[in-house]
């Protein structure tokens, strides 16, 4: 370990040492992907504690996801041991929710995703409005990200087919699915972080003592900040002395959620004396892999454009373009690229084409990573593989928490613990067979809206006398329901967050569920983990698990292959990385009989996709696809173009399991 902590430094380049090293001035890290930027801000953070003396406690670093701070976290305890007070490091949500509830008072909740979703339903049907719910969410959430508020001219940032009269009706949707939030303690994510800013806004004095506090402030991933984020570090940084903020324009991919790089673009004219390093030399990537992907990123450009990243790795000279003939044919041929690239023996083994020329089997199953462009596909990629006994794991947070038993065990903490819906509320009340019928729901729904009562609130009245607006044998199991979930409130108060879940899942009848479905155990398995290992109250555990992201949804060290979509791979690496559905439509994206809404970001993204790729790039499309319930023809996306021939080698795989060794039987299940 000491002598790793003498490496800090000394094994960084030139260029990476003096991001390391430059002080008193503002400092902006630009540099293209693979070229150490996160190394060299964990680097910074080890070098100002080991060598400046500066106390941990003062170091605040803000990163994309809260995984890359607990990485960062590790790190920097492997490097410092010992080391008295800690860095604060996690996401701007993260971060928000601790300065809310330590400088504020605040006592709220997150909202989930699907909650959330239900909530603005809701309001929907509440404000008695008709307008898509996907298209306000996606309004609502603009807004929120440029600081608007419901009061405010939202034309600036309204996506297009929405006129004046459908904005005044967003305005009205979103007071009432405000007041439906604010009515349950809720805030969601966006709300955080306009709220800091309001509270600054505010209380100078409040940013004076957090400016104080914080004499360091790293950004990763500045690219991809948004108004409010823009704002906050503004407020944070003062004159910007000690700010070091780290990125690279050419992956900014989050455009469409309010992420806009002009913030990183016009950083020295925000802070003037800032100085600006580039960082040249990538680490991760074979040559030919960035090569690829630079020319991907140039339209095609191969001469005239200087490459703003190089690479000394040599390796694999081709990138692999593979063709399907159907989404699940494309899953197949993956799937057995995988098998023969980790050199297990499976159903799919037998009649596995090769990668590349050099040896195979050198990579295990946590080396692989499928990446794709929408959440649908990663469906089809879980389905085949668990067919074929392929171990992988999926990032989606929500489909993961909406396994058998696990939905009802975090409805049920919350109903405990606060931040419950009356989602959670419905969903507990069917796993102990209560008010499961529609009528009982509606009159229930009614009555909870009419006396404002909280779903905690709600189970408290109707344990305490029968319910009287439903049928008698009803209201005896729904107050028979509501003691049973007061009682198992009693058992497990004051427990710590592992013994909470383990007793909770057994005096609930849970176990059963969770044991009936495999990924259900494994998410459980991991949520005890979690608890186990941070030691915290279920009351921090719950809220850790409302701030997780998708890409947290993982398990680090699993020997799995990782399934998760293009943007969730931000900033990670992978030896050997397919990106599937290579295909206009979905690459780039566009909804069906449009135009791309921002092919500029499309094609950033798929740079930001082959560039998490270390040796192995896999490029795959299917010439047919079923989108919207529509089966279409297809082909190689335009972006496949714009990568010299010399780089891919063809593998077109026509697989169409017609004519069958007996070995291939059980393909049949992939047409
Ligand atoms: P991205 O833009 O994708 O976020 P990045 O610029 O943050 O990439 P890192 O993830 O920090 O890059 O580094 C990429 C890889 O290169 C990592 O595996 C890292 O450990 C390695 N690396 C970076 N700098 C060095 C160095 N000086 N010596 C050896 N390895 C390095
Ligand atoms: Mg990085």
């Amino acid at each position: 370990v000491a002598s790793e902590s003498m490496d800090i430094v000394e094994s960084l380049n030139p260029e990476q040492r003096l991001a390391v090293k430059g002080q008193g001035v503002p400092l902006l890290i630009e540099a293209g992907p693979g070229t150490g930027k996160t190394r060299t801000l964990t680097a910074r953070i080890a070098w100002l504690i080991r060598d400046q003396g500066v106390a941990p406690g003062t170091i605040l670093a803000l990163t994309f996801t809260n995984r890359a701070a607990g990485e960062m976290q590790e790190r920097l305890n492997t490097l410092l041991p010992g080391q008295q007070g800690s860095v604060w490091a996690g996401t701007f949500h993260r971060f928000c929710l601790m300065v809310l509830k330590e400088y504020a008072g605040f006592k709220g909740f997150i909202v989930d995703d699907p909650a959330r979703k239900e909530m603005l339903n809701q309001a929907v049907a509440h404000a008695d409005v008709a307008l898509s719910s996907a298209l306000l969410d996606r309004t609502i959430s603009m807004a929120k990200q440029h600081c608007l508020g419901p009061e405010d001219d939202l034309t600036k940032i309204a996506p297009p087919g929405l006129d004046k009269q459908d904005l005044v009706r967003v305005a009205r949707v979103w007071q009432v699915y405000q007041e439906h939030l604010a009515a349950l303690d809720l805030v969601d994510f966006d709300d955080l972080i306009a709220m800091v800013i309001n509270l600054f806004n505010t209380d100078s004095a409040l940013v004076a003592t957090i400016r104080g506090r914080f004499a360091h402030i790293l950004v990763d991933e500045y690219q991809d900040v948004n108004k409010g984020q823009y704002l906050l570090i503004g407020q944070l940084a003062g004159n910007g002395r000690g700010l070091v903020v780290i990125g690279d324009p050419d992956q900014s991919i989050y455009g469409f959620r309010g992420s806009d790089n002009r913030y990183f673009q016009q950083f020295q004219a925000d802070y003037p004396g800032a100085e600006k390093i580039v960082l040249q030399r990538n680490y991760r990537s074979t040559e030919a892999i960035l090569r690829a992907s630079f020319q991907l990123l140039t339209h095609g450009n191969q001469e005239g454009v200087s490459q703003k990243v190089f690479s000394d790795i040599r390796g694999r000279e081709r990138l692999v373009i593979i063709e399907a003939t159907s989404d699940r044919a494309e899953a197949v041929v993956v799937g057995k690229r995988i098998e023969t690239l980790v050199g297990g023996l499976s159903m799919f083994s037998m009649d596995a084409g090769k990668v590349g020329s050099t040896q195979e089997n050198e990579f295990s199953f946590a080396d692989v990573a499928v990446l794709y462009r929408t959440r649908r596909q990663g469906k089809i990629f879980a389905d085949v593989f668990q067919q074929a006994g392929i171990p992988f794991q999926m990032a989606d947070k929500e489909s993961l928490l909406n396994h058998p038993g696990i939905g009802e065990l975090v409805s049920l903490l919350r109903l405990l613990k606060g931040g419950a819906t009356f989602q959670d509320l419905f969903l507990v009340f069917n796993h102990f067979k209560a008010g499961a019928g529609k009528g009982t729901r509606q009159k229930l729904g009614q009555w909870f809206r009419e006396s404002e009562l909280s779903p905690a609130g709600a189970v408290e009245l109707l344990g305490a006398a029968p319910f009287v607006h439903v049928r008698k044998d009803i209201a005896e199991t729904l107050l028979g329901v509501a003691r049973k979930i007061m009682a198992l409130g009693q058992t497990v108060q004051g427990l710590g967050a592992c013994d909470c879940l383990d007793l909770l899942a057994s005096k609930a009848d849970l176990y059963p569920l969770i044991k009936s479905d495999e990924t259900s155990c494994r998410v459980f398995d991991r949520l005890l983990g979690d608890a186990r290992n941070r030691d915290d109250d279920i009351s921090c555990f719950l809220e850790s698990l409302s701030l997780e992201n998708d890409s947290e949804s993982l398990w680090p060290s699993a020997e799995k292959v990782t399934l998760m979509t293009m943007h969730g791979a931000k900033g990670l690496e992978y030896p050997v990385v397919f990106v599937t559905g290579c295909e206009p439509g979905l690459i780039p994206f566009a909804f069906p009989g449009r135009e791309p809404e921002d092919i500029d970001e499309e094609r950033r993204l798929f740079y930001v996709a082959m560039t998490r790729a270390r040796d192995i790039l896999c490029l795959t499309y299917s010439t047919k696809r079923r989108i919207y319930g529509i089966t279409r023809q297809t082909g190689p996306s335009t972006f496949l173009l714009d990568i010299e021939a010399a780089l891919k080698e063809h593998n077109h795989n026509r697989y169409q399991g017609k004519k069958k060794k007996p070995c291939e039987k059980q393909l049949d299940l992939f047409q």
